[in-house]
């Protein structure tokens, strides 16, 4: 039996919290402890634990052991009746999951409620509607009739990263869960704790022990047992493109387990002068700033047509400026903290690499107040499209503006990147935005808007960006394996 958590935030709301590994429905203690911090002031929020293979070994053996009993012989209405029962209780929950999110990552509580405990709720509600639907072909065959059944693939294992606990806990569950596998979530190191708190809701909502197992741990040891795991049928990991990397070997190192990669991106955010400008400022700046850059697919190059470069300047420096930076347990607040020292260590690295190589800082470029990982919302012009803070991906509220002269120019620069998560167009011509976004080489092309993501399209990367799709129909595809049947009628051997 493990630990539980009292907390204050700053604003008074007592969050309280059971920890451990989440294993056959009960929180257990693991080998050992690892600290999660608050960014908003660097100190410690609590203690967790963290799992060593041998734990892995038991989160992987109840999910195992789950997948060939109960779940296995549930109907598939049954089981989407709980995943629906879960997304209720998510809702309900909504005000203690946010005010966990936001205290352990740092996004703004507004955000924490209205989108991340949201979309894994809305998530989870429409691959249960899935459960029942999943089902193959009868292919007709001389003599034979044959067809297919969409079996699950088994153990699933899932690494998830920082910047949206809750939201890619749902992105991994639902599909893994519609189809009847049964899972193993290793949660970031750094956001440990609103996947708990899931935890709870979980053996409320009636799921057979095992069936969800969640273990909080260090990444390259729970997740590199989870990678490695002999029993583990299929990996989805999110993350960055250098452990991506990792994930594949540890697979084909071991049994071939089935792999999907969702990683990073240095995405382009194209804007011809015939587009609106306003509009096009308000989506740049969600496109950059949402989540405080932490997005895999966000715009961080921003590219603006000649005529209109000083405009669009102008303007996205005064929309920026107006946006809150501060206590993320501020209703108002836009931009809380980065998530770890690491993480903010690495953005300002950049900054000063941007200045040393000859960029001019527009905007931003500081540390904002004196605890926590806040970085003012930064803006650089006059970059070379070689200077590293445009090839590399950045991972913080850092942007920088290029102009161009004309769609080819464009598409030389936007093109010029190992990356293809997403990218965006901005103008009013039709027939422009189809033909930009045909040629562009990205997961997802966003036109006249940023950051839209909804739990019924696919997502995922081209290029070094990843392997497979999230999210819609899709991403049924990566949780079941496909078995012919053929029955002889009246062929002669
Ligand atoms: P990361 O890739 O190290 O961490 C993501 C997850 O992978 C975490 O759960 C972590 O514990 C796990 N992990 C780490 N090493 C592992 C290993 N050897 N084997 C198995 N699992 C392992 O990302 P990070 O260090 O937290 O962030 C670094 C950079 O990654 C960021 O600056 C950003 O560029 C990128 N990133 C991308 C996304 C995304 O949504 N695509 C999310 C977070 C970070
Ligand atoms: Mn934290």
């Amino acid at each position: 039996m493990a630990a539980t958590i009292d907390y204050t935030t700053s604003k008074g709301y007592k969050v309280k919290l059971q920890t451990g590994l989440f294993i056959n429905n009960e929180f257990v203690n693991g080998s050992e402890t690892i600290e999660t911090i608050n960014p908003s002031t660097g100190k410690v929020i609590a203690q967790v634990q963290a799992a060593n293979k041998e734990d892995v070994d038991a989160a992987v053996k109840a999910a195992s052991d789950a997948f060939h009993g109960p779940w296995r012989q549930m109907s598939s209405s049954k089981r989407a009746a709980l995943m629906f029962k879960l997304a209720d209780l998510i809702d309900r929950e909504n005000e203690a999951l946010s005010q966990v999110e936001t205290l352990d990552n740092g996004k703004g509580i507004t955000f924490s409620r209205n989108f991340d405990v949201k979309q894994i709720a809305i998530t989870l509600r429409y691959f249960a509607g899935y459960a029942d639907k999943i089902h193959g072909k009868v292919i007709d065959t001389d003599g034979a009739l044959s067809y297919t059944r969409h079996e699950p693939i088994g153990v699933c294992g899932a690494i998830i990263p920082w910047n949206f606990p809750l939201m890619m806990l749902g992105w991994k569950l639902g599909p893994a869960l519609a189809t009847g596998n049964t899972v193993v979530v290793k949660t970031s190191e750094m956001t440990p704790l609103s996947a708990l708190k899931v935890c709870e809701l979980v053996v409320e909502a009636g799921f057979p022990p095992g069936v969800i197992n969640i273990i909080t741990g260090y990444g390259a040891i729970a997740g590199d047992a989870l990678a490695r795991h002999q029993k583990v049928a299929k990996i989805a990991f999110t993350g960055s493109t250098a452990v991506g990397r990792h994930i594949m070997k540890a697979a084909s190192e071991s049994n071939l387990k089935k792999v999907t990669l969702e990683l990073g991106g240095k995405s382009p955010n194209i804007i011809f002068d015939d587009a609106d400008l306003d509009q096009a400022v308000r989506w740049a700046h969600k496109g950059i700033f949402f989540n405080h850059g932490q997005c895999c697919c966000a715009g961080s190059r921003i590219y603006v047509q000649e005529s209109i470069k000083d405009e669009f300047l102008k303007k996205f420096k005064e929309y920026t400026s107006q946006t809150k930076l501060g206590n993320p347990h501020d209703d108002d607040t836009f931009q809380g903290p980065q998530v770890s020292q690491t993480q903010f260590d690495r953005i300002m690295g950049y900054i000063e690499e941007g200045k040393k190589q000859g960029a001019t800082c527009y905007m931003g470029g500081n540390r904002w107040g004196d605890e926590g990982y806040f970085i003012e919302p930064t803006v650089f012009t006059d970059v070379k499209e070689d200077m590293t803070i445009v090839k590399e991906e950045i991972f913080g509220p850092v942007v920088t503006v290029s102009t161009f002269k004309d769609v080819d120019d464009v598409l030389k620069m936007a093109l010029d990147t190992d990356y293809g998560l997403a990218a965006a167009v901005f103008t009013k011509d039709t027939a422009r935005a189809i033909d930009v976004s045909n040629r562009l080489q990205a997961g997802t092309v966003w036109v006249n808007c940023y950051n839209e993501l909804d739990y019924n399209t696919p997502f995922g990367g081209f290029r070094q960006s990843g392997i497979g799709r999230e999210n819609g129909e899709y991403a049924l595809d990566n949780y079941i394996q496909v078995k012919t049947v053929k029955i002889n009628v009246s062929r002669k051997p």
